[in-house]
């Protein structure tokens, strides 16, 4: 996402670059050719007057002052500037001193509440608490046995109504899920909710009721970040309603243009604090919003990367490839291995997303094609232990052989030999000349 507003805001500022100084006139060009940009992208009007009002400010002021690097001074002004909208510094989650923690899920159907417990479930248990999930929401059908399904991946307990109790009350399942943990000795319990395709007062008396059965800790707020110009309605009709304490931003892996991510924190006044990437269970994060702004101006998100890295990854195996990689020792098999790892992140457009500068190759970033991957992978697989430790075996009858293995053609095995062996020794030399580990083992 956020991709057409980060081409936009680039293409605002390269004219700055390579100028002297700032005028203000220059600074007035830019400013109107970010405010298209943000209500271009859906962001709520306020929010892009209060932007655009403070970043305009601050120019003036960079203007004034003849501040060398006039390019690099507005981008700073507006990385700040977005920081702030998107909510400054990151929030601690709520949690009860005694007794079972409670969060409570509210949004439209199909904001991704139900699939958002699941995630949040996996998350807190990696975190080292104990959790059940509760369906509270009996309106839409499947919803409990999606909810049971997402629990049973997660790995946590959830509670829900017998079959055949008929409709069910809602709130008595949210206040006997609440029972049981407080019984089991259970750390959190996560609510999930009833949602309509659109804000109705049966279901926001409901969600109230649900909130004065259980008082929970936090109400976590799920907004499709997809909706664009609704979210603003949406948002308040929930702030107004039932209220909440922290929003999640679901879909935020789709084409959206960024417009609710940008607005809700201005027009709520609460924070955003998770993201929701994907349908998996582990495409889910804490919000950041330093990190948020440096993904739209195409700064890369590597404190995410590297988060992700050490939490999926095996370290071990990676600092011993590193090791080999400086020392010029890899082998294919090293390679097949740190391929494997970075899969484990998620997609490759994901993982090359979060890499500062890969901006600027959007388009192939977007028509990237996830099964290039795999046809490298069984490249690599149909060679034999011999062949993988030492490529220079590679003759053309071999060759010819692991293209019919790996259904590809000699072009592609002859490309991938020789973008490893060119890598192998680009990193033989830099670890001569550093040696520094680094996690770049790639060819290609
Ligand atoms: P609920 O009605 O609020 O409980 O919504 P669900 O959890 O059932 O989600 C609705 C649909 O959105 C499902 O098909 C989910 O797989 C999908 N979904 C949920 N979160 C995400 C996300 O972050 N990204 C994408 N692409 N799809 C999501």
């Amino acid at each position: 996402m956020f991709g057409n507003l980060s081409d936009r805001l680039s293409q605002s500022f390269k004219q700055l670059r390579g100028r002297g100084v700032l005028t203000e006139a220059d600074v007035d060009n830019t400013i109107g050719q970010i405010r298209r940009a943000l209500l271009d992208a859906d962001v709520a009007l306020p929010v892009v007057r209060q932007f655009t009002t403070d970043v305009r400010e601050k120019a003036y002021g960079a203007a004034r002052s003849k501040a060398l690097n006039p390019g690099q001074q507005v981008v700073r002004i507006v990385h700040d500037e977005l920081v702030e909208i998107l909510g400054g510094e990151t929030r601690e989650l709520h949690f009860a001193s005694r007794g079972p923690t409670v969060f409570m899920l509210a949004g439209l159907q199909g904001a991704g509440k139900t699939t958002l417990a699941g995630k949040l479930g996996k998350w807190l248990r990696e975190e080292g608490r104990s959790v059940l999930l509760v369906a509270s929401d009996l309106q839409r059908p499947g919803a409990v046995h999606q909810l049971q399904v997402v629990g049973g991946r997660a790995g946590v307990g959830v509670w829900a109504p017998e079959p055949g109790d008929g409709v069910g009350d809602p709130v008595e399942v949210a206040r006997s899920g609440l029972a049981h943990a407080l019984e089991s000795g259970i750390d959190v319990v996560v609510v999930d909710t009833a949602g309509r395709l659109g804000v109705d007062q049966e279901m926001m008396d409901q969600a109230i009721a649900i909130r004065e059965a259980v008082h929970p800790h936090e109400i976590l707020f799920v907004l499709d970040a997809m909706v664009g110009q609704d979210a603003v309605r949406t948002s308040t009709a929930f702030r107004d309603g039932v209220g909440f304490t922290g929003v999640v931003l679901s879909k935020l892996d789709g084409d959206a243009r960024g417009g609710a991510a940008l607005s809700v924190r201005g027009v709520t006044g609460a924070p955003v604090l998770f993201a929701s990437t994907g349908e998996g269970l582990d495409d889910f994060e804490r919000f950041h919003a330093d990190r948020m702004a440096g993904r739209i101006l195409d700064m890369g998100d590597v404190m995410t990367l590297i988060e992700q890295a050490e939490k999926r990854m095996d370290q071990a195996e990676a600092q011993k490839v590193a090791a080999k990689a400086m020392s010029g020792e890899l082998t294919l098999d090293d390679f097949l291995s740190q391929l494997q790892q970075v899969r484990r992140l998620g997609s490759m457009k994901k993982v090359l997303g979060m890499i500062p500068g890969m901006g600027q190759m959007r388009d192939q970033l977007e028509n990237f094609d996830e099964r290039e991957v795999d046809r490298v992978e069984a490249i690599v697989r149909s060679m034999t232990p011999a062949e993988r430790t030492d490529v220079s075996i590679l003759n053309g009858s071999r060759r010819a052989r692991i293209a019919r293995g790996s259904g590809t053609t000699v072009t592609d095995v002859n490309g991938l030999v020789k973008r490893f062996e060119a890598a192998k020794a680009m990193m033989g030399q830099m670890g001569q000349m550093s040696g520094m580990p680094g996690m770049g083992s790639m060819p290609g």
